[in-house]
């Protein structure tokens, strides 16, 4: 059974107050991904990308079909089911989205807090996680203190503090020069081999799936135009 799987997945957004027409930002999409992949998610601007990551996350709801993670639909989910779905899906983002005022250490805290973890397993955990992504000496630095890239592995330790089974990393790399990316890259991609953690990567580069990805689905208008392996898929004359 894949761990996280689409059948026949179509969003659309009303039109706005001022008319216009609907937006099928979703059309019709399947894909099964399975435990332990890394899995990308690539196309141009507008073509959805943002939007499956929110469908996956239940932080929109679906116009029909269904989305199964871990055999579960998770349409009309309750609060508290909800809350335990989002506990095992970590998120990083282009813009990091890290809170400026706090600490790197209290940001890497953050959701352990929110899931009420007792306090004695908070502190080894946060170390543990800045000892994982090479950033133990910044714990008491702020966010604006930090590179791109620091601030990423922030990013990536914060997701990760739950242990989540699944990361989504929503443009995570755009942000960042070609250099910082491959180290942020390598980092995911220890991520996914030592954890074990299956990896949704969205992204308009071409590169970041080529380096990273195993499976991939070509986005275009909210259609899935191409999916398999990433060897397959891109080494079509
Ligand atoms: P991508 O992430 O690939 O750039 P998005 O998922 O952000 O694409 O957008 C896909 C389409 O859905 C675009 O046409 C966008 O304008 C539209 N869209 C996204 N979110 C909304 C929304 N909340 N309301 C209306 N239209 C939206
Ligand atoms: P609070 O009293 O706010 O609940 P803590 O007692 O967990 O928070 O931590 C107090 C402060 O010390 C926090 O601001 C945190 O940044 C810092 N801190 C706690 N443990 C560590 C640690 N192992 N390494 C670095 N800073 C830490």
């Amino acid at each position: 059974m894949a761990l996280v799987s689409l059948r026949d997945v179509t969003k659309t957004f009303p039109p706005s107050q001022r008319g216009g027409t609907p937006v099928t930002a979703i059309d019709r999409v399947s894909l099964d991904i399975e435990a332990g992949d890394v899995y990308g998610i690539i196309g141009y601007s507008g073509a959805g990308k943002s939007t499956l990551v929110r469908l996956i996350n239940a932080l929109e709801s679906v116009s029909s079909g269904s989305i199964l993670v871990d055999g579960v639909e998770i349409n009309g989910l309750r609060e508290s089911e909800l809350r335990r779905l989002r506990l095992g899906i970590g998120m990083i983002f282009q813009q990091f989205n890290l809170f400026n005022s706090k600490t790197v250490w209290n940001n890497v805290a953050y959701p352990l807090r929110v899931a009420r973890t007792p306090k004695h397993e908070i502190g080894p955990r946060v170390d543990e996680l800045l000892s994982f992504v090479g950033l133990s000496d910044k714990a008491k630095n702020y966010p604006e203190q930090l590179s791109g890239g620091q601030k990423q592995r922030v990013g990536i330790a914060r997701a990760l503090a739950t242990s989540p089974r699944i990361l989504l990393a929503d443009e995570s790399t755009s942000a960042l020069d070609p250099e910082t990316t491959q180290e942020v890259l390598a980092l995911l991609k220890r991520v996914n081999e030592e954890f074990g953690v299956t990896i949704i990567v969205i992204t308009h580069e071409m590169d970041v799936i080529q380096t990273l990805a195993t499976k991939v689905a070509v986005m275009d208008a909210g259609r899935v135009v191409e999916h398999g392996d990433v060897f397959d898929v891109f080494s079509r004359p």
